[in-house]
């Protein structure tokens, strides 16, 4: 019998009670880590539904990640069981605007079946706009503009909403004029990019009550985790779609508040009391999750930030091990140690899905997974798009698109001399030429080009075999199993074998991913589900039951917990970045430390903190000092580990009480060395700022300190 369990209630506590039980009117849950705000909003919805207060489908709940909506969704499942009327809304802001627009695309001036823009598409794009404009493209590069309209829509602002102000920062005031050309081709393309899925759904809302009210009159209550990193577009969204019935609840913590460089505003916490006056203000103080040492450390640290409401937290656990701190002489001996730490775990028959290795930016991951690929340690990266976004995988989706939506003129062109065909520039220009003149797709125009003498003979003769086997897959997607099908496309394109023949090291590992994605496409009922699923969920490259070592960022990490948590890189330049410190100064030291508190509270027993005295940055060996953040735990919660190597003059004062931190901090070399990561990171190619790999939210937006993607939007 899967009936609501009656007893849901009792393992709360009293204000976790009341959190559920308030389910008529605005509500505010405002609580640390680990203190079970996720678990209120669970329960919330079993609740609601148990006592018949709604439908499932009357319900809309937001997770900050998709892999949040899928746990949620699982703990739903098993409190109400199985969904007999249904399941509530549950997913990102952006799955669920994208759920809305496809309904209603023909509102806003798209088709049901519009393509959403990934990263790479999008920026291309915008390089197409900047040119046709005549505007130097080196002088104000794409990623640039992507950075700033990525700033607008994240503050749900349209080209006509732009301050003028701020368009001037972009080709000598161009910005909004190019921000309009690029939404105008988007809608010429049948597409979106991230943004817009939000910013679509609220002019479709603005420009259409009715359509507003009937989702104001669908969701009878509304319920939003990780509260404190919305941002604007998605708070105008809430507030919109909670001004009728008022039953919201929000639940969140400032001081995880970690994407204000990406636009989120903690504000919006502030400003909830405004919007919805009366509303609950709720507190919950006892952490469930961590050892008492932990707990102490992590509080200790977040109590450096000047800016924050402030709160206390207690929790009834065992003191636990302390935190320990651990130097290694660099980034590869760093690595080596955490590996024999979890072998060591791992031969303590602890389960390796409690472990989780938590880094500052996705670039550190690289040494940690060849370790563990030499250990043999099953792992698992979460959180990035990096499968999706890897090159090969691109392209081999590009294939799949252009097979699947013949208008998709991005993918097309993606792909069309990849492999090398003999459709090289020319070509291209060719077809692109045509294409306007025509108003026509690219592979219409290719249609007519193979037939006209426009093109040389041999180019041609190419074209026209791509279109034939274009044609081929077509009709073969009729009758052929989609994920067989991708095998096709992937072989008889020559895509395959063009990685097949090349002999560097990384090939193989491409022909591997490719396999991994026709084999991931087998979970799909059609190449419609997957090409959505695919644009939408950018963190789910896990499978299989077996007992894996998490590795992901810290920026990944929120809302999770494990029973161990390493931390590696705990080095000034590199955690607090650099980056955050020259561009938002105290803000953006704060959102750092942040970060840290947040990388600590993940963890239920252990939290093992690591730094390296050198460091390789972007190819050149750096030598580092531990992280100011080490310095600002609280002494009695920690434990300095034997690191022989590691402490050979430059350390924190912490360590063997020799040199004190504020002179370590200020010798040349140091100074050099920061100056030359400081260059480093300015470099747009510079993977060292590549940051959380992303997208985590399935938003798609580079991590956090990708190259020029700090737009207006962020906390400043
Ligand atoms: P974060 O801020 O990190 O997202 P959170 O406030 O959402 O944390 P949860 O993840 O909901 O916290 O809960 C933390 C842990 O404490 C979970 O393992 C949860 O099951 C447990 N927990 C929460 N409330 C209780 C309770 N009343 N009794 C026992 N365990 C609880
Ligand atoms: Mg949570």
């Amino acid at each position: 019998d899967h009936r609501p369990a009656t007893d849901y209630l009792s393992g709360l506590n009293a204000e976790q009670r009341q959190a559920v039980e308030t389910t008529e009117g605005p509500v505010l849950v405002l609580a640390g880590a680990g203190t079970g705000k996720t678990r209120v909003l669970t329960t919330r919805i079993a609740h609601l539904i148990a006592t018949g207060l709604a439908w499932p489908s009357g319900i809309l709940a937001v997770t900050f990640t998709n892999k949040a909506a899928r746990e949620m969704k699982e703990r739903v499942a098993h409190l109400v069981g199985p969904a007999g009327e249904g399941m509530p809304w549950l997913g990102t802001f952006h799955a669920i605007g994208t759920k809305i627009l496809r309904r209603h695309a023909e509102l806003v001036g798209l088709r049901s079946d519009f393509t959403i823009l990934g990263v790479d598409d999008q920026l291309r794009l915008l390089k197409q706009v900047i040119t046709a404009e005549n505007i130097d493209e080196k002088r104000w590069p794409a990623r640039q503009l992507a950075s700033f309209i990525d700033g607008w829509k994240n503050r749900g602002l349209t080209p006509k909403d732009v301050p003028p102000g701020e368009a001037a920062a972009f080709a000598n005031g161009r910005g909004t004029g190019l921000y309009q050309a690029y939404q105008d081709r988007l809608k010429t393309l049948n597409a979106v990019d991230f943004g817009d899925l939000l910013l679509e759904c609220l002019r479709l809302w603005r420009e259409n009550p009715d359509v507003l009210e009937q989702y104001q009159q669908r969701f009878r209550y509304m319920l939003v985790d990780e509260y404190q990193d919305t941002n604007v577009a998605q708070y105008l969204w809430l507030r919109l779609l909670a001004q009728a019935r008022k039953n919201v609840c929000c639940v969140g913590d400032d001081d995880q508040s970690i994407y204000g460089w990406r636009g989120a505003e903690v504000d919006n916490i502030l400003r909830f009391d405004h919007d919805f006056p009366g509303a609950v203000v709720i507190r919950l103080e006892r952490n469930y999750r961590s050892t008492a040492h932990i707990l102490s450390a992590a509080s200790g640290l977040i109590a450096k930030n000047k800016d924050r409401l402030g709160k206390t937290l207690r929790t009834d656990d065992e003191p636990g091990e302390r935190v320990s701190v651990t130097g290694a002489w660099d980034s590869e001996e760093e690595a080596r140690q955490i590996g024999e730490e979890i072998e060591a775990l791992h031969s303590r028959k602890e389960n390796l899905s409690e472990v989780a290795v938590l880094v500052r930016i996705s670039a550190q991951m690289r040494e940690i997974e060849d370790r563990f690929v030499t250990l043999g340690l099953p792992y698992r990266v979460i959180g990035g798009p990096r499968f999706y976004e890897r090159a090969e995988i691109r392209d081999a989706l590009a294939y799949l698109r252009a097979t699947a939506q013949p208008a998709d003129d991005l993918a097309f062109e993606r792909i069309v001399n990849t492999p090398k065909r003999g459709l090289g520039d020319a070509a291209v220009a060719l077809l692109h030429a045509h294409a306007r003149r025509a108003r026509v797709p690219l592979m219409q125009a290719a249609r007519y080009l193979v037939e006209s003498d426009e093109m040389k003979p041999a180019p041609r003769r190419s074209l026209r075999s791509l279109m034939a086997q274009f044609d081929r897959w077509r009709t073969a997607m009729e009758k052929t199993p989609h994920h067989e099908l991708a095998q096709t496309i992937l072989e008889e394109s020559g895509y395959t074998d063009m990685w097949a023949k090349e002999k560097s090291a990384d090939a193989q590992g491409r022909l591997e991913n490719l396999k991994e994605l026709v084999r991931s496409m087998e979970e799909f009922p059609d190449l419609p589900a997957f090409l959505e699923h695919i644009s939408l969920v950018m963190d789910a490259n896990e499978d299989g039951d077996q007992e894996r070592v998490s590795l992901m960022t810290l920026h990944a990490a929120k809302g999770l917990e494990f029973e161990t948590v390493f931390l590696p890189g705990w080095e000034e330049g590199l955690f607090p970045s650099q980056r955050a410190l020259d561009e938002n100064g105290r803000a953006g030291l704060e959102e750092e430390r942040r970060l840290a508190h947040v990388g600590l509270t993940r963890a239920k027993r252990r939290a093992h903190i690591y730094f390296a005295s050198n460091r390789r940055i972007h190819g050149l060996w750096n030598a580092t000092i531990p992280s100011r953040f080490i310095d600002e735990l609280p002494e009695e919660n920690v434990e300095v580990r034997e690191a022989p190597a590691a402490y050979s003059g430059r350390t924190a004062s912490r360590f063997e009480g020799m040199t004190p931190f504020a002179s370590s901090y200020q010798t040349p070399g140091w100074q050099r060395a920061q100056a030359r990561a400081a260059e480093a990171a300015r470099d747009p190619d510079n993977d060292w700022r590549g940051g959380g790999g992303f997208s985590e939210n399935g938003s798609g937006f580079a991590g956090p300190f990708q190259a020029g993607r700090r737009g207006p939007g962020g906390r400043g």
